[in-house]
């Protein structure tokens, strides 16, 4: 258990504005895993991974104070990772289940729920 008495006001405040994003990205996922409107999906993904990379990469620089060196090699990252992450997911237009694939270069081709042909675009 951390004992919140020691933290600094700038510690306290990081660490809340961790629990806040871990919550948001946590809510993020439980809305597209549980959501069946496909459509309403396709249209929130590329902005929740843009919120997502966005918050996290702010976060990760106040985290580690302003760095020149470090801040081009963490927005590289945060970006790859956030088109990997993107490029991942499709929702089928049949049950509207999330159909997240294992390689973001491969995309799948059926629905893993009810075996529609998914879409071949984007979402
Ligand atoms: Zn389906």
């Amino acid at each position: 258990m951390i004992d919140l008495g020691v933290l600094e006001l700038h510690e306290l405040a990081l660490l809340l504005a961790a629990v806040a994003w871990a919550l948001a990205v946590g809510g993020g996922f439980a809305f597209f895993a549980s959501s069946r409107d496909a459509a309403l999906k396709r249209r929130l993904w590329p902005w929740a991974n843009l919120l997502a990379a966005a918050s996290f990469a702010a976060l990760a620089l106040w985290a580690s104070g302003p760095s020149i060196e470090l801040a081009p090699l963490l927005l590289v990252g945060v970006a790859g990772l956030t088109a990997f992450g993107y490029r991942t997911a499709q929702f089928c237009g049949r049950c509207g289940a999330t159909v997240l694939s294992a390689n973001p270069f491969v995309r799948e081709r059926f629905c893993r729920k009810c075996a529609a042909r998914l879409r071949a675009d984007a979402g």
